[in-house]
């Protein structure tokens, strides 16, 4: 008998997966497959953090299709040649896939689609990961938007978003199931303890994932436009990774949080309050992405390719330990190191002073993002380190620098997130928690800090460096 091969990607769950469905409706005996092909990604190879992650989330699925009496079958090595394997091998006439938008995603899958072609196989894809396809929605002039009010608005005005599926597909085994290999043997895991403070962080998996947005949306949701900005708080949804990784829909966010009659106003219910809006972010960091895919590299205002970035190892080095001396940066990046993830809020000033106060390009900052980040998304990594550096679509201007003391007394304002990241500045005075260097003596040696410091003696002076990063950038501006 035929069978149905079901390629999971970035789709690792069992509700609202249109492949599950389509496979449920060929009505045949289904091959759950997951292929690991860390050659085919391309300039960006997946990162060490997200390899955790995706372990974990394997297992997850893994039980799942158990559950429903599918064993999940793991290979390695190149795509084609394995799906080519396991289809003549279990005489499977249908593959059915959900789409990825990174540019090597979709090289990935032009080859696995005419290699299906030539083998006579019926493929079929499917978004599974956003709300609109990129190519769905284009400006009046049919051209990609670069702003995102005017991008925002014409995806909801373009149609009503589907409801999710709700029910777990009904799928029948195949008799006979091709060889896997164990998710440990995909050697995924770090041979060295770092990621112990992202397993007590994280529950991986459409269960964890679903446990976050009830508890998000029973509990967060009223006050988030006030807690969003807040780091010491738990006041965003933190599902970010896994959105990533497919545990979660976009359209089972968007019923709970966008279309809840009982719980929002009616603002909320045209996506235009604040957290479905978020959303619509992610959405529009995909349409630039996909329409502009130079940009996980390359600048889209291409006049900063000539902008006069600087190789700072060393600066780079304390700014990734978070060992600056500017406690807002150092907790971000403390919290990046010890949990995979970072505040929004916290992202911007970390990123805004590496590229404006140290001048090191939002390349290297982005490459650092990938490998710690659980959430790392190419898509929203590039859109969120563009933006901080001038050089995206809609972003924030190069001269517009923000002040990490000013930014930490704002959003901290008390230095609760400082004092809970840095265990330097417990007993810093609130009034110098932001600015430590100009604690008295005594303030300081109460924290046991010594002259060498980095609370004591920053690695950068915040006036000269914001000079030079504006010079940097008016130099920029003669060479066009
Ligand atoms: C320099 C920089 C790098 C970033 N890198 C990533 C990344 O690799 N992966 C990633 O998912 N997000 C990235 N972001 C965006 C944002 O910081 C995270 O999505 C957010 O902090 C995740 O936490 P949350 O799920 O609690 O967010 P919430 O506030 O609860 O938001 C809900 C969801 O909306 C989406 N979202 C929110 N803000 C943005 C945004 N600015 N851009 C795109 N999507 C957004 C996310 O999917 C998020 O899960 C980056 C931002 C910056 C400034």
């Amino acid at each position: 008998m035929s069978t149905t091969i079901v390629w999971f990607r970035q789709d690792l769950r069992l509700l609202d997966n249109p492949s599950l469905r389509a496979a449920e409706a060929l009505g045949l005996p289904v091959i759950p497959i997951y292929l690991w092909a860390p050659k085919e990604e391309g300039s960006w190879p997946m990162g060490g953090a997200s390899r955790w992650w995706l372990h974990h989330s394997l297992s997850a699925l893994s039980e799942s299709l158990k559950g429903i009496g599918l064993s999940l079958i793991i290979r390695a090595g190149n795509s084609v040649q394995e799906l080519t394997a396991i289809i003549k091998a279990s005489k499977a006439k249908h593959l059915v896939f959900s789409r990825r938008y990174e540019p090597e995603g979709m090289l990935q899958e032009r080859a696995v689609e005419s290699q299906m072609t030539t083998l006579g196989i019926d493929c079929q894809s499917f978004n599974s990961s956003l709300l609109f396809d990129p190519r769905e929605v284009m400006s009046g002039k049919g051209t990609p938007f670069k702003v995102f009010t005017p991008f925002w608005k014409a995806c909801l005005k373009s149609r009503l978003i589907e409801l999710p599926t709700i029910a777990k597909p009904l799928l029948k085994p195949a008799l006979r199931s091709p060889s896997s290999l164990k998710i440990e043997q995909l050697d995924l895991l770090p041979r060295i303890h770092w990621a112990d403070g992202i397993g007590k962080a994280w529950v991986p998996g459409e269960t964890g994932a679903q446990t976050s947005l009830q508890v998000f949306a029973k509990s967060v949701l009223d006050e988030y436009s006030e807690t969003r900005n807040l780091p010491s708080l738990e006041g965003t949804s933190r599902l970010s990774p896994h959105l990533h990784f497919g545990e979660i829909s976009p359209r089972q966010i968007w019923e709970v949080t966008a279309e809840n009659p009982m719980t929002l106003s009616a603002q909320s219910r045209t996506g235009m309050a604040t957290y479905p809006k978020e959303i619509g972010w992610r959405e529009f960091a995909y349409h630039l992405m996909f329409h502009f895919p130079f940009t996980t590299n390359k600048p889209l205002r291409t006049e900063f390719s000539k902008f006069p970035w600087k190789t700072r190892k060393s600066a780079l080095l304390a700014w990734e330990r978070g060992s600056t001396g500017f406690p807002i940066v150092d907790a971000g990046m403390r919290q990046l190191w010890e949990m995979g993830w970072m505040h929004n809020r916290v992202r911007m000033i970390v990123a805004s002073f590496l590229v404006k106060h140290l001048l090191i390009s939002w390349q290297q900052g982005a490459k650092w993002f990938w490998d710690t980040l659980v959430d790392a998304d190419l898509a929203s990594n590039t859109l969120g380190w563009q933006w901080v550096a001038g050089c995206g679509a809609d972003a924030a201007p190069y001269f517009r620098i923000f002040n990490p003391v000013l930014q930490g007394e704002k959003f901290d304002p008390d230095g609760r997130y400082v004092r809970r990241w840095i265990p330097e500045l417990t007993k810093m005075p609130k009034r110098w928690v932001h600015r430590p260097w100009e604690a008295s003596p005594a303030d300081q040696k109460s924290c046991g800090l010594s002259r060498k410091s980095p609370y004591v003696s920053p690695i950068v002076d915040l006036r000269e460096g914001r000079d030079a990063a504006l010079q940097a950038y008016q130099s920029m501006k003669e060479r066009r």
